[in-house]
């Protein structure tokens, strides 16, 4: 072989040159037996419980209490009890006080947090060391500047905290989202009951031994477990004065219809099916990782994942040969090894899901790549596809997949760019690559998304708000603006 061929070698790795196991530790989580509900700073006995798994070895991790209507009546009622007696009384320093103490021992627990993150939700212990935890400590600190500053984020507003908020979030980034609904929950002075999805709830359940630590007082953050059913009877409690709820759009619709008219406030972050789009200026090798990232990140469980791909005609070759090729590199298995890059689905339904729609897109006639590679035995997992040859009109450019699958379709102009991307019911997030910076302004100011990455991909902060158009929801999380849901302000009316 010539050195040049030798350069364009595509043959796969040998496999004793893969790379060898380097496993965290799961020494550092100590797992109870059976968890309640944390309700009024003390753990509830549940009177109905079920098991909770880790999704990469179907291996049972505990027993968890699956929340009745009244054991959400208690904990809303100790959340008001807490907000009307103390919490929204003291000063908004001491408020603060508490949250940079949350933030603090986040980080300082943090190998724990993520490696139980990775146990219970199947994502890649890189992912949550490196992403889920820091942004979540980062939320708190974020949140925690705020506390005290409420008056200058709004200026004449008068903003006053809006009682007891019910939170309701997924399974994609179980302590993300907890922070994302409970920093600026409690920076706002109100108090919180949250529900964290089915599947994983050991994260949201440490983290009632993190406010043990920070000494917060009593029923400020109420946390109960359970599935569709406890988030349904948190919504119809008359006692909650606000919903925040990130999950599906349907759900989300559902929640919208039983809200209307009690004058509850309501935020919805839902699905999203984003464009990632590349110009035939963009610099192709980081766009690839910008691609792969954007819908192999977190298996493709991420509701802002770029999971259309549209590529300029005249790149379109180069580009799906580089990706295809990227794709052989992906390291798909135990989520707690410290080389995988793409780890277990959430849960076995959410693998059928994936399933029936990666179906339905070779049946609609679209052609399907996957590189070589062996899965684990046990456990849910998906190899990372691509889909070419795809039309607007397939399931798998019109739906959610939630998945690691990707669909690439093309364009000439950027005005075709701006009418492929803005075709769906959605609008989270988009992505343009380009060398142009003129045409990312063109483009940010066309597309109909919440959030527009340029030459990047799923990048978050706290101070950035986030949140969708269209089925994607309303209200934004992050920055200032996330501040809004929680308050109330002169002149406007309250729910009783
Ligand atoms: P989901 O059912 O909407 O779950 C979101 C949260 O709402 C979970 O805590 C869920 O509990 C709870 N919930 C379910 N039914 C409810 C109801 N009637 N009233 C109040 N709360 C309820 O979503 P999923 O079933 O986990 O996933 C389905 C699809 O939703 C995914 O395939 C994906 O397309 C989308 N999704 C989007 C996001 C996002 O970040 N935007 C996140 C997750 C999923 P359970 O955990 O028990 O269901
Ligand atoms: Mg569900």
């Amino acid at each position: 072989m010539t050195d040049l061929e030798r350069k364009h070698d595509r043959t796969p790795v040998p496999k004793e040159w893969a790379y060898a196991p380097a496993p965290e530790s799961r020494d550092v989580v100590s797992l109870d037996e059976r968890y309640g509900h944390y309700v009024g700073g003390k753990w509830l006995e549940p009177s109905e419980t079920y098991t909770t798994i880790s999704p990469a070895t179907e291996e049972p991790l505990a027993e968890v209490g699956q929340a009745t209507p009244e054991e959400v009546e208690a904990a809303v009622a100790a959340a008001r009890d807490a907000f009307e007696n103390g919490w929204s009384g003291i000063s908004a320093a001491e408020r603060a006080k508490y949250l940079f103490r949350i933030a603090r021992i986040l980080q300082e627990r943090s190998r724990e947090f993520a490696v139980l993150e990775s146990l219970n939700g199947g994502k890649p212990i890189k992912e949550s060391r490196d992403v889920d935890l820091p942004l979540a400590a980062a939320h708190f600190f974020y949140y925690a500047g705020w506390a005290d500053k409420l008056e200058y984020a709004f200026p004449n507003r008068r903003p006053r905290p809006v009682g007891v908020a019910g939170q309701i979030i997924p399974w994609n980034f179980p302590l993300l989202m907890l922070s994302w609904k409970i920093a600026p929950a409690l920076a706002a002075g109100n108090t919180v009951v949250l529900k964290p999805a089915e599947t994983t709830p050991l994260s949201a359940l440490l983290f009632a031994d993190v406010l043990r630590q920070a000494e917060l007082p009593p029923g400020v953050v109420n946390i109960v477990t359970g599935d569709g059913r406890t988030g349904a009877a948190l919504v119809k409690s008359e006692d909650v004065d606000k919903i925040a709820f990130t999950g599906s759009t349907d759900v989300g619709k559902a929640i919208q219809r039983e809200l209307a008219g009690t004058g509850k406030k309501l935020t919805l972050e839902l699905g999203g099916k984003a464009a990632n789009i590349i110009f035939d200026d963009a610099a192709l090798d980081q766009a690839v990782e910008g691609i792969v990232n954007g819908i192999y990140f977190n298996q493709g469980h991420v509701c802002c994942a770029g999971s259309r791909l549209l590529v300029q005609e005249s790149i379109y070759e180069p580009v799906v040969e580089k990706l295809k090729r990227r794709l052989t590199t992906l390291r798909v298995g135990d989520p707690l090894d410290k080389n995988t890059d793409v780890g277990a689905i959430n849960s076995e339904q959410q693998l059928e899901k994936i399933r029936e729609l990666v179906e339905s897109g070779e049946q609609e006639g679209a052609e399907i790549y996957q590189p070589p590679c062996r899965l684990p035995e046990k456990g849910y997992w998906f190899v990372p596809t691509v889909f070419t040859n795809v039309a607007q009109s397939y399931r798998i450019a019109q739906e959610e997949i939630f998945g690691p699958v990707l669909s690439v379709l093309t364009f000439r102009t950027p005005e075709e760019a701006v009418e492929k991307a803005n075709n769906t019911p959605y609008g989270l997030s988009a992505g343009v690559w380009t060398e142009k910076g003129s045409r990312i302004l063109w483009m940010a100011e066309r597309l109909r998304a919440g959030v527009v990455w340029a030459n990047t991909f799923n990048r978050f902060d706290p101070s950035s708000p986030f949140g969708g158009y269209k089925e994607s929801g309303f209200g934004r999380e992050g920055g200032r603006h996330g501040l809004e849901p929680y308050l109330r302000f002169d002149n406007e009316p309250s729910h009783d």
